[in-house]
């Protein structure tokens, strides 16, 4: 995970804002292949902010420890509170190789983070880890979380999902 005031600057120009988003996203799904190589669930999150600079990047956190609720999107809210300005969480973009749960989506939502991008829904996801120990996928889509608060969060997603889940793949067979 790391936290990078000046934020590495990315490519920046994109013809329109659906490659924009198609990179973070493939970008995420980078972090999660790594998050894989470490040991830990295939997911990832990373928080861009409205100049295209990536200002946060977290793999998913279950091990050493066994925390289950070291979501990789909760860990971004988290360091994004403590470390990004609201005016910036504000129009930021969290890119998730996964649908956000339950917990993750309250989490961004307390954060203030403004917009989510996210790969596999939760639903997809489900199909893939069943009801596993380490990962018994919740049911509750991300928008119904968002729409019960008191600022809005937009949300994108599933977006090149077949990409996103192929990151599963016999990864929660055992
Ligand atoms: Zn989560």
């Amino acid at each position: 995970m790391t936290a990078d005031g000046e934020g590495r600057s990315d490519e920046t120009h994109f013809a329109d804002a659906d490659q924009r988003d198609a990179h973070f996203l493939r970008h995420s799904f980078a972090v999660a292949r790594r998050s894989m190589a470490h040991g830990n669930h295939p997911f990832a999150a990373i928080l861009v902010d409205a100049e295209g600079h990536v200002l946060i990047e977290a793999e998913n956190g279950y091990m050493p420890d066994r925390d289950a609720t070291a979501h990789a999107e909760r860990l971004v809210a988290t360091l994004a509170c403590t470390s990004i300005a609201p005016a910036v969480r504000a129009t930021a973009t969290l890119y998730s190789s996964a649908e956000p749960c339950a917990m993750c989506a309250g989490a961004i939502y307390w954060a203030g983070i403004g917009r989510v991008v996210y790969g596999l829904s939760e639903r997809r996801l489900r199909d893939f880890t069943g009801n596993h120990p380490e990962n018994p996928t919740l049911d509750l889509p991300c928008r119904e979380v968002f729409a019960s608060g008191q600022r809005a969060t937009e949300v994108s997603g599933p977006l090149l999902e077949d990409e996103a889940a192929a990151l599963h793949v016999g990864v929660w067979d055992k």
